[in-house]
């Protein structure tokens, strides 16, 4: 049984849920309790603050865990990352009054400046030999300099318009961070075993969503062109139609090149085009 912690509420929460769904671990989520079991694989949720999950992980509490990787580097912990994905995506950065100028990180040469994520921030500054005052705030940072209690802030930002509400400019993008799968370093061999079985399934989940499965009735004339146009796994499938001058052709195109092929194929004399969404692509 594999134990995987994930945020009980606040940002993280729901697209780890999703994620896990994807994969078909189900869980309940309307259920929820501190430690709920999945229904059709070998797995328990533990429902954590963001800020526990590196920890009980790290510890062997959990082996495996959701989290920012915001959080991961902030807590320190001696944890394997093994897989980025993909959601909750955002940004540490430094922001300072709009009315100041900027001219580089000397800037904060004897500054105070707010945060709640001190070890990296401290890490920044003595990586471009900066001395300032780091001002420890939980929540709220952002309204640290209007208060008088700092100079500066170090936050994480994602759109910027809360720091625009707060008369703040981002100056220095310090750290990119998004929603991370994280697992304990000493797995035993049947959890390392149920680990791939996950990873697997992202793997599966993540490329089929960037792909689409595309049909099409192509005159017999164009055939070749539309293969061309249309590399596949192996390659396209072929059908025969009743109508001897016409094929059925399916293939699998990736989402950004989708409209392209399209138009190519239209352009070549191709008719009742269907996209359809793939659910799993096995490889
Ligand atoms: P908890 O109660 O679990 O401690 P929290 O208040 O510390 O929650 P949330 O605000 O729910 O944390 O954010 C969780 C994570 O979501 C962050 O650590 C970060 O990785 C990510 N995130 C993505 N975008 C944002 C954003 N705009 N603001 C804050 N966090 C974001
Ligand atoms: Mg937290």
């Amino acid at each position: 049984m594999l134990r995987i912690a994930i945020q009980t509420k606040g940002r993280l929460n729901e697209e780890s849920l999703n994620m896990l769904n994807e994969i078909d671990i189900n869980v309940d989520s309307a259920k929820r309790k501190f430690l709920s079991k999945a229904s059709n694989f070998p797995t328990e949720i533990l429902y954590l603050r963001d800020d526990d999950i590196p920890g009980v992980v790290a510890n062997g509490t959990a082996h495996l865990g959701i989290v920012g990787l915001n959080e991961v580097e902030e807590k320190n912990c001696d944890v394997e990352i093994v897989a980025r994905l993909g959601f909750g995506g955002c940004r540490i950065s430094l922001a300072i009054p709009k009315d100041h100028e900027y001219e580089g990180v000397e800037y904060f040469n004897g500054k105070r400046i707010a945060t709640s994520y001190p070890v990296i921030l401290e890490k920044f500054l003595k990586e471009n030999n900066v001395n300032a005052k780091i001002e420890v705030i939980t929540g709220s940072v952002e309204i640290a300099p209007a208060a008088g209690i700092a100079d500066a802030i170090f936050d994480i930002v994602s759109s910027g318009g809360t720091l625009v509400s707060n008369g703040l400019k981002e100056v220095e993008r310090v750290f990119e961070s998004e929603a991370v799968l994280i697992a304990n370093r000493n797995l035993s061999t049947e959890e390392k075993e149920l680990l791939d079985e996950i990873l697997f399934r992202i793997e599966s989940d993540r490329i089929s969503s960037r792909k689409k499965y595309l049909l099409m009735n192509i005159p017999q004339k164009s055939l070749e062109e539309a293969l061309r146009i249309l590399p596949a796994m192996r390659s396209p499938t072929v059908m025969p139609l009743a109508d001897k001058e016409w094929y059925s052709l399916h293939s699998v195109v990736s989402s950004d090149e989708l409209w392209d092929k399209v138009k190519q194929l239209k352009a070549i004399g191709a008719e009742g085009i269907l996209v359809l969404s793939l659910d799993k692509i096995i490889l």
